[in-house]
This record gives structure tokens, sequence and C-alpha cells, in this order.
């Protein structure tokens, strides 16, 4: 028998058991070393955070390690795509490798899966033509599936029907219910509990853990081991889910429930519909209120924000009118009460964002078309990490993207975690002699005019030679729009033009599918561009970024953090390491395995004149840095 340095040692190597499953195989000693320093820590109990560079094989990395310890293990990564890509490609190959079976269950969030009680309240009559249709296929489904899961239909469908089909933690009936044996939520609850590895995406994990019901009927079991997969826009997402939101769409759909269970329960509630009337009323003032305010906007910045408080306080003293209203008659139900439940919770909600008690959350408005939320957003989220630390044995938080400015600071810093392991594991490609940095120097600055249409014109020559196979990765939606304009202004000059895909055209997806089967194409997109996409070999040799993604000050969570910190102080500990994480994931897609060659032109030469820019600058992955935009040519001349 092998000891432990040895035996990962052997399963990594080119003769060893994993080899035989994965074609053009090539040892990575980054990742034979992440399994034994995870192996050793989870021993330990210890919790470790791990910047696994680009092409170490981080997924298998830790794998290996934790399926050999008899722990129960929760991963949690960022996407359902990437939760279906564990189980359906990492697992089996592990699988065949070690030649041993482990029970690997999938857990996704309550949307996920058709509730029979809610199903059966419902009827096709109280909806539009095209979502009475997907109705009548959820009632087929609901015959068929086994799982449950809506992703057996292979069809988008609306919020209102997913609000009528699925459950969430507030209008669950939980044991009162008459399909609990049956429910599939339940069903997936118990394979999940009974499994030794379970999947999930951070968002389940994250709503579980802000869950308010008690431990019994939270979806996920306790464990030995939290994998954080992609941790590195964790707190991010840790700041939105512990976020409070007050939704107008969402109250309307409780009450559109509550008056749906009314029908069942009485004939005649002319006080409730009187006061319903009057809620209504308020709800299209406050939306008539705010209709020429920004999408995002810090609460404190409206410009009527007393009149703003003055429609909520209407609108908390209608829910509270409505729930006398039903109370007084007595027309209570299992489903009546979970409704007033919700009702009592936005009442919660709205004291608070009237009168708001704690300082440090950020306090703001987001427009859609006919309803608004109202965030409440903490700013500081260490708590929430150190209390997920105290219930496990073991964390490992781990992204191709954890440290800035070559240490783990800002990540400490921001979750709180003390007492934890750090490493770095560094890509096995060689960026030196596969990839170019080019940054002109002769551009406008980029809040400039005409900076989006210099850059382009600057960049042709180069995109032209390299026949397209370019990503345009902007920081805007305006820059979208700008960089697609200056081509097609170029496009109708010339007769060889070039195939431009932007963002907005198609879903994402599709336009990376497109981009990959279409010649001489440009794919011009924004921040979702920026991580998550794989584009080996050939399909990506040329990449372009305008300039260095700051946030923006309007952002209210930024103005928030500032109003926090102070300017100076936000911008050298937040809008630097932020930057720094988000420039790392864009400069990542160019190079994606060991044969992969390429450019990259950054449009903003601050990261070179400006001492913050170094800094940002020594950071990234160590592309040759080029003056020259010859040697840019010469270079992509030698890869066509
Ligand atoms: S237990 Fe909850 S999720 Fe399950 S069927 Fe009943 S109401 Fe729906």
């Amino acid at each position: 028998m092998l000891d432990k340095p040895n035996f990962f040692d052997h399963f990594f190597d080119e003769k060893g058991p994993l080899a035989s499953h994965l074609s053009n195989y090539q040892k990575r000693d980054g990742q034979v070393q992440m399994a034994q320093f995870i192996d050793e820590s989870v021993t330990l109990k210890k919790t470790v955070v791990i910047e696994a560079g680009t092409g170490i094989g981080k997924t298998l990395g830790y794998l290996l390690p934790l399926v050999r310890q008899n722990k129960k293990i929760i991963i949690s990564t960022a996407t359902k795509n990437l939760q279906e890509q564990l189980l359906e490609k990492d697992f089996p190959i592990l699988q065949k490798a070690l030649k041993l079976n482990f029970n690997v269950s999938i857990l996704k969030g309550r949307s996920n899966y058709l509730c029979h009680h809610r199903i059966n309240n419902h009827s096709k009559m109280f909806f539009s033509k095209a979502d009475a249709s997907i109705f009548s296929d959820v009632e087929g489904l609901l015959k068929k599936t086994n799982t449950g899961d809506v992703a057996e239909l292979k069809k988008n469908f609306s919020g209102n029907i997913t609000h009528a089909v699925t459950s969430t933690s507030e209008n669950c009936l939980f044991g009162d219910c008459k399909f609990s044996n049956d429910c599939f939520v339940n069903k997936a609850r118990r394979r999940a509990h009974s499994a030794e590895v379970i999947v999930v995406n951070h968002h389940l994990f994250f709503s579980d853990f802000f869950n308010e019901n008690d431990d019994a009927n939270n979806l996920l079991p306790k464990s030995d081991v939290i994998v954080f997969d992609e941790a590195h826009n964790l707190i991010d997402l840790a700041m939105l889910y512990s976020s409070k939101v007050f939704s107008s769409l969402k109250l309307n759909r409780v009450l559109d429930d509550l008056i749906n269970h009314l029908k069942n329960s009485v004939i005649g509630l002319e006080n409730f519909s009187m006061i319903f009337n009057r809620y209504n009323f308020s709800i299209s003032q406050l939306l008539d209120l705010v209709k020429d305010e920004p999408q995002k906007i810090s609460l404190y910045k409206l410009s009527q924000l007393t009149t703003f408080k003055d429609h909520l306080i209407e609108i908390m003293n209608n829910l509270e009118e409505l729930i006398n209203a039903i109370k007084e008659p007595g027309f209570i139900n299992k489903d009546i009460d979970a409704s007033i439940k919700e009702l009592n919770n936005f009442i919660e909600l709205l004291k608070n964002i009237i009168n708001p008690s704690e300082k440090k959350n950020a306090l703001w408005l987001e427009k859609f078309n006919n309803s608004i939320s109202i965030h409440i957003t903490p700013v500081d989220v260490k708590g929430i990490f150190s209390k997920t630390t105290a219930s496990n044995d073991s964390m490992v938080f781990t992204s191709a993207t954890m440290t800035t400015n070559n240490n783990f600071d800002y990540f400490k810093d921001l979750t709180g975690l003390k007492d934890i392991e750090t490493r770095v594991f560094e890509s096995p490609f060689n960026y030196e002699k596969n990839a170019l940095l080019h940054i002109p120097m002769g551009l406008p600055n980029p809040n400039e005019k005409d900076f989006f249409s210099s850059l382009v014109d600057y960049a042709y020559p180069a995109i032209k030679l390299n026949k397209g196979r370019t990503l345009f990765l902007t920081t805007s939606l305006n820059g979208v729009e700008q960089v697609a304009n200056q081509f097609e202004f170029i496009n109708n000059r010339n007769a060889d033009t070039l195939n431009i895909l932007r963002q907005g055209m198609l879903p994402n997806q599709l336009l990376i599918e497109e981009f990959k089967n279409s010649q001489n194409c440009v794919l011009i997109g924004s921040f979702s561009f920026w991580e998550g996409i794989d584009l080996i070999g050939d399909n990506l040799t040329l990449l372009i970024i305008d300039k260095l993604p700051f946030k923006s000050p309007d952002d209210p969570i930024v103005d928030a953090k500032i109003n926090l910190l102070n300017e100076k102080d936000f911008f050298m500990k937040s809008q630097i390491p932020m930057t720094t994480l988000l420039m790392k994931q864009g400069m990542g897609r160019l190079i994606r395995n060991f044969s992969d060659k390429g450019v990259a032109i950054l449009g903003d030469n601050r990261i070179q004149k400006k001492y913050y820019g170094k800094q940002i600058l020594k950071s990234l992955p160590p592309f040759q840095l080029v003056e020259d935009y010859n040697q840019v040519l010469n270079f992509i001349e030698e890869l066509r």
C-alpha cells in the first residue's frame, strides 16, 4: 500500500490510474501538491484558502483527497451548470480511476422542484394563454416525473409559473402538508442526507444558511467538510443572499395567493376588496414617484425620500388592515396562515426600511418594468463566515483568483476568517512564452469621448491579421454599444468585413456557440463574459479589454462602503483588490490549456502610469509585456 504523498503522486502520474480515463493527459505537479495539502489539512480539521492557477485541475485536486476520507462533504459551486459538470464528468472519472463507488447527490434550491400542493391549488384559468399552456405541461410532468425537477420540462417559464408550481420556505406547509410523503423537495432532501457527497450551488448554500426556519426544515444536513469552489465571488454572494429584500412583485404574488386561498374559503369580503384597492393605489403611487430615478440607487440619494417613505407607511398600514380584515371573521386555514405570516414579514421589512437600525447596511432601490425592490444589504459579512467555520470541521475555499498583490489579505479581511492556512499553486501554463500583453500608450483617456473608437481603430489591424477569433471585454453595456458601433462603421467602409457578435443579440450561451462556429468573428461582451467562459485553442487567440474594471461610485453598495471606510481607504482596501480580481478573471479567458497561445491588448494605460496600476499589473498572469505593436503583429503572424 502506498503512503499518502506517493499515492497522490502515483494517481496523477502520466502512467497512473487517472491518465487512462482522460485524453491528452499531462501531469501537473501543482495538482499533486494541492491534493496532498488538502488531505493533510482536512485530517487536522483546518480551514484552508487555495489559489489554484488556471489549468491545475483543481476539481480533481480537491475531490480526490476528500472522497478518500470517510467524511460527509458538501461541495458548493457557482452555478447549476458547474454542479452538473461535477456530477456527470468529474465524479464518474474519479470513481472509475479509483475503482470505488461513493454516493453523490446533487441538491438544488426549492424553486427547482415541483410542489404538489401549490399545483393542486392553482388552476390554469388564472394564467395568460402562454402561461396556461406551460401550466398544462407542468401538470403532465407531475404525473410522470421521479425527481420533480423543473429542468425536465426543458422550457423557460415566467416568474408567475415558478411561483405557482414551486414552493418557498415561507409558503411550504412542511409537516402539515398532505403531500408531504410524495413531496419532491423532501425526497431530494432525503437523498442528500443519505449521500456521502452533496453538490450544491452557492445560491442554495446561502439561502439555506440564512433560512430562518428551524434546522429540521433546512435542506442541507450538517457536514464535516465544506468546499467552496469558485470562491472568488463568495463575499458578494454572501452579501446578496444575506440581504433582506422588499419586492413589490413578490408582495403582489403573495396577495394573489391569499385571494386564491380566500376564494376557496369564503365568498364576499367587501372590506378586504376596499383595502386591497387602496393598497394597489399606494403601490402605483410609489412606482410613479421613482419612475425618473436611476435603475439602482441608494435610498439616501432619492430626490423625494420623505414622500417615498410616506408611501411605504401607507403600504404598511394597508397590509396591517388586510390582515385584520381576514382575521376578524376568522377565515383561517393553513394556507391563509402561511400568507399572513408572509405579509407580517413584509411589514417587518418595511419597518426596517423606514427606520433603519443598522448603519452598516446599504439601503438601496432597484427598479424593474412594473415593480421595485428595496434591499437592505449588510456591507460587512464577517460574522457569516465565522459562523460557517464553527459548524464544520474543515472548510476549503478555492478558485483561480483568490490573491491580490500576491497575498490573501483582502479575502481574510472581508471574511474575518482567522486561523486559516493559505496556499498558491501556480498555473502550469508557460505564460511568458505563449502570451503577450500589449498596452498602447497613445490612446485617449478611458473617460474621453473618442476612447472606444480609437481603441477599435488601433486594434483593428491585429484583429484582421488574427482573422477575428477575438473576445472584446468591456466594463459596461454602453462600452459594448460603442465598440460594436465602431466595428459597424469600419465594416461599412470595407468589402472584407468582420462578423460582429455583441452581448444582448442572443442569450450568452448561444452567442458563445455562434462565436465558436463562425469565421472572422469578434465577440463583444460586458461583465457576464469576464468569467466562466472556456474558449480553448484556436477559437480565441486575441483578447481586448477596454479599461480597468473599477466599480462605479454610483453603485449603492460601493456608496455604502465609501461611507463606512472613507474614500481613500475604500479605494486602496476595496476598489483596487476588486479590480485586480476581475482583471485576473478577464485575462484568464485567453490561455486555457498547455498549447494555447495568444495576445491581450489592454486599452487603459493607467495600469502602467499610476501607482495603483503597477500593483494590479503585478497580480496578473505573467504574460510577456511588449511595447512595440509590430511585435504583437509578428506574434499573431506566427500563430496563423
Ligand atoms: S411539503 Fe411543501 S414543498 Fe412539499 S408538496 Fe407540501 S407544500 Fe409543497
